[in-house]
């Protein structure tokens, strides 16, 4: 099959959270089961270009327009890890991927969506017609109305697209007079089965518009499918989901396993195979690994139980209950560290007020910023790791975590509670119970599941040991998830 993959980030080379690690593992994984498959991405300025082999340009004069101005593009071509990628460069007097970071600039809208109309004319003048067009979230969910209203009369022949849902919250809203810059009538789109916000009727919804025209649309876990499809997971978009129920899947993700491989991670000091029958070598590593990083980090020697968190810092992931894991793991004699990207100010200001708190002393590090090698370096140095989100569509650390040794504690929803099955409470047989979980996102619930935390690893070490092994026996590469996508393309094609 010739796949194309149309999105907003690529892992590791320009990555924001799981989306990235998603393209990047798919894309390769599909390569492997033997599939044409290309990506086509912003060329931001922010890429670490070092990471792809035979960067060239591929189409110096790509032409597009935004309302009545042409705009000159050029396309680089080049493959990272065996996947093609083209990388589109406006030549825009905005400098659309010139802002030092992937998202959060006031025109976000026409960023994305002028990226999403270039690819799709790149598609077009070079000839490409692919039979799965992949698009994710909303960044790119324009290129479904957008293929079929204007591109296929002009001649590009696309066998179906596919969109992948990776969060409902965000959903690009933006007025009509938007689409229209890009050659769509905006004011035609107003209609409710369209892709008129079902919030605010005056509104364009754009990834109303890729549920809408998509061939099938899939979420990032089974267990996300089930949750958009009640009034309450659903949201805003509930309606409209009710109406496409049959064309919507749940696929888990997987990790690209070669890169989340303590055996050969280049960020570690300290390698170490994920084997469940090397044991004894795995705990001697990840002490060692603790021992180095807490010296590193001015801490003091290991106490208790090393719990982490690595997250984005916004309102999904529960940051007052990451605050109070912080609080109570230390008040237990634990020690904590939070690695997270704060977007938000006002909750990049709490916590830099939790960093100066006396309390943490030499038990708690936090550092907010978005930095990969000390996120591997905190994955092979911690004992457990902490992902109390109030609602979670897949979520990638547990998956990390169990790949390096280090316990899940999760708050029991979405992709999480299809992840991780409490090594106490679950019916799942022993041998696939990996982590801890609670089912209530409140205080209450993070100081029930950090004493049961706390009490298994300081009188049943055996125990622990034991759900390390299990995490190490469970396959979370992308094999399994890719097999699924592609019964989901041939289902789309109707084959
Ligand atoms: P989301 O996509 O909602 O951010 P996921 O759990 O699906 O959450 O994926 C998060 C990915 O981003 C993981 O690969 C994780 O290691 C990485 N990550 C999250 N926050 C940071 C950070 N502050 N620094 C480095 N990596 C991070």
């Amino acid at each position: 099959m010739r796949i194309v993959h149309i999105a907003s980030e690529l892992a590791p080379v320009a990555k924001a959270g799981g989306l990235g690690d998603v393209i990047h593992g798919l894309a390769k994984q599909q390569k492997q089961q033997g599939h044409h498959v290309e990506i086509i991405l912003p060329r931001y300025d922010i890429i670490q270009f070092e990471a792809f082999d035979t960067l060239k340009v591929s189409m110096r004069d790509l032409w597009s327009y935004e309302n009545s101005t042409q705009i000159h593009n050029s396309v680089w071509s080049a493959t990272i890890e065996g996947v093609t990628t083209h990388l589109i460069e406006p030549h825009h007097t905005s400098y659309y991927f010139n802002r030092g970071k992937i998202y959060g600039e006031a025109d976000d809208i026409s960023r994305f969506i002028y990226f999403s109309k270039t690819a799709l004319e790149f598609l077009l003048k070079s000839k490409k017609h692919p039979d799965i067009i992949h698009i994710h979230d909303w960044p790119t969910s324009i290129v479904a109305p957008l293929a079929k209203e204007i591109y296929k009369k002009l001649g590009l022949q696309v066998g179906a697209i596919v969109l992948t849902i990776h969060n409902l919250e965000h959903q690009g809203k933006c007025l009509a007079k938007d689409l229209s810059k890009i050659g769509l009538r905006g004011d035609d789109f107003l209609t409710e089965t369209s892709m008129q916000d079902p919030s605010d009727p005056t509104l364009i919804n754009l990834l109303k518009g890729g549920i809408e025209y998509s061939d099938i649309v899939t979420t990032v876990s089974p267990r996300y499918a089930e949750e958009i499809k009640t009034p309450l997971g659903g949201g805003n978009l509930y309606q409209t989901i009710q109406r496409h129920e049959k064309k919507i899947i749940g696929i888990l993700n997987g990790i690209e396993t070669e890169f989340w491989n303590p055996a050969n991670d280049h960020h570690l000091i300290r390698n170490y195979n994920p084997d469940p029958h090397q044991i004894r070598h795995v705990i001697k590593a990840k002490k060692q690994s603790k021992e180095i990083l807490l010296k590193k980090l001015k801490l003091s020697e290991p106490q208790g139980p090393l719990i982490c968190c690595i997250t984005r810092l916004v309102n999904q992931k529960s940051p007052e209950l990451i605050k109070e894991a912080i609080l109570y793991t230390l008040e237990k004699k634990g020690q904590f560290i939070l690695l997270g990207s704060a977007p938000d100010k006002e909750i990049e200001k709490e916590f830099l007020k939790l960093k100066n708190n006396p309390q943490l002393e030499s038990s708690a590090f936090i550092q907010l910023s978005f930095d990969e090698t000390f996120a591997h370096q905190i994955y092979a140095a911690s004992d457990a790791i902490i992902v109390p989100s109030l609602y979670e569509p897949c979520g990638l650390t547990q998956m990390i975590s169990m790949r390096y040794g280090t316990v899940p504690i999760v708050r029991k929803t979405g992709g999480l509670a299809d992840t991780v099955f409490d090594i106490d409470l679950s019916d799942k047989p022993v041998e696939q119970r990996t982590g801890f979980s609670f089912d209530f996102p409140d205080t209450k619930g993070v100081h029930w599941v950090l004493d049961r935390v706390f009490d298994c690893y300081e009188n049943d070490q055996k125990k622990w040991q034991t759900i390390v092994q299990n995490g190490f026996n469970i396959d979370v590469s992308w094999k399994h998830s890719a097999k699924e996508y592609e019964k989901a393309y041939y289902s789309a094609l109707r084959l």
